[in-house]
């Protein structure tokens, strides 16, 4: 059995719908099918997960959001009219979504995530039906009685392991099954949801879950590119990645998958196929745990921003036994996950994520680091950015340092930070965010031009 995953952009009209179904019923092996909420249908246009969180803020403050409910039920009325099915389905949503909001109960963050998940939860019924007036066997998955159970962080939630065995379940089922994205229910009953554009790691936990031959990706790109697409006009295609490249390419800003996806399918050695839905005959890119090294050492470069940069020097900080620690701690009292800690000898920094970061806790971090760690100075570097070139064939090839910084030099892109792990799948450099686009293209031309 394959799962299958669609984007919000495979399911942004009833025209794509048509798409999706007639690659679903290509295959009979494409039985576990998950969708996304609808996507936008044009550059300018409103995912329904953005119209759906907009109808929660409003009725959060007003006690009432007549018209962004209507926004949300006019793009499900105008599939279910263009996919010709019985206007009970369009009722039926409006219903779900009222009885949503009646649930409200004063609790924003349960409420934020019930509303969120509304947008999967209902495409995913109409899908179903829509495949049911083909005159095919399909049915809608309910992830409360499948037995998908994640742990109780709203908006941010992560697989509980009983899952597993509960979701291998759905293997006897009969028929095309389609599951909702984006979320779960947690021990307590709750509605939870993954991170945003998390209906891929609903794929990826399924697939892990039926030890699925194959989990297919359908996104709106022939395949995976060395480089962002916006930056560099017409950049190679990728047609293997590992998972291991793919995990750090996500995380440093390569959208195409959520950065979280990888893992249940990677500790089943699931192998996943990014494709597109507009192209379905495309080969499209192949992540596997092992692949050969014949296309030069570096397989793509990314960069991400948003990043800051908190610098902390004190003479004699390598003696001082503990200081890392009590430094760490004062992150963790904070609740802050930071992403690295490169360091001097007198000096270290911790780079965060910039949106956890507002300038309240910025200046009651900082009195705590002064006082409690009697640090010579602590400063805040904002609008950081991180590039990364990625490939396993880095691994023990000499050079690959000196090509990079010279490319960063040529483009005249002062690297404040560097950092590579010990598996040498990656090299990382620290730019100000302004210089992101000229490293990028600096990088590209060196390894791929
Ligand atoms: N619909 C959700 C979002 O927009 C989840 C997803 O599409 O994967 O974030």
């Amino acid at each position: 059995m394959k799962v299958a995953k669609f984007g919000g952009t495979s399911l942004a009209n009833a025209e794509q719908i048509k798409k999706v179904c007639s690659i679903i019923t290509s295959d009979s092996e494409r039985r576990l099918v998950v969708v996304s909420a609808p996507g936008k249908r044009s550059r300018d246009d409103i995912k329904v997960t953005d119209l759906l969180i907009k109808c929660a803020l409003k009725y959060i403050s007003d006690g009432a959001a007549e018209e962004e409910l209507k926004a949300v039920v006019g793009r499900y009325a105008e599939i279910s009219r263009d996919l010709n099915l019985d206007s009970g389905i369009v009722e039926l949503i409006e219903n779900d979504l009222r009885q949503r909001m009646s649930n409200y109960g004063n609790d924003n963050d349960r409420f934020m995530d019930s509303m969120k998940a509304a947008g999967e939860d209902n495409t995913a019924k109409l899908v179903a039906k829509y495949l049911n007036s083909l005159g095919l066997e399909a049915s809608y998955i309910n992830p409360r009685e499948a037995g998908m159970l994640l742990s109780d962080e709203f908006g941010n939630a992560r697989v509980l392991p009983e899952s597993y065995e509960k979701l291998e379940k759905l293997k006897d089922k009969s028929g095309i099954m389609i599951f909702p994205g984006f979320f779960g229910y947690s021990k307590g009953g709750d509605v939870v949801t993954f991170p945003r554009g998390g209906s891929d790691i609903t794929g990826s936990i399924l697939a892990a879950a039926i030890k699925a031959e194959v989990y297919e990706n359908f996104t709106d790109v022939d395949s995976v590119f060395v480089a962002n697409p916006n930056i560099i006009s017409n950049p190679k295609a990728i047609s293997v990645l590992t998972y291991r490249e793919m995990r750090e390419l996500s995380y440093a800003g390569f959208s195409v998958l959520h950065e979280e996806t990888l893992e249940p399918v990677y500790r089943m050695g699931i192998p996943v196929c990014i494709k597109n839905t507009n192209n379905p005959s495309a080969q499209g890119t192949l992540i596997v745990l092992k692949r050969e090294i014949n296309n030069g050492p570096v397989a793509g470069i990314a960069s991400d921003s948003g990043f800051c940069n908190i610098f902390v020097s004190k003479y004699m900080m390598n003696r001082e036994v503990g200081f890392g620690r009590k430094l760490l701690q004062i992150f963790e009292d904070e609740g802050l996950s930071y992403e690295h800690i490169p360091s001097g000898i007198d000096n270290i920094s911790v780079i965060l994520r910039e949106k956890q970061f507002d300038e309240t806790t910025e200046q009651r971090m900082l009195k705590r680091i002064r006082e409690e760690l009697s640090v010579d100075d602590v400063t805040v570097e904002r609008n950081r950015a991180l590039v990364m070139i990625v490939g396993e064939g880095m691994t023990r090839t000499v050079g690959i340092a000196v090509r990079a910084t010279g490319a960063l030099a040529g483009a005249n892109v002062n690297i404040e930070m560097i950092n590579q792990g010990s598996s040498e799948v990656s090299l990382m450099f620290g730019i100000k965010s302004e210089d992101a686009v000229n490293a990028v293209k600096s990088l590209y031309q060196e390894f791929f031009g």
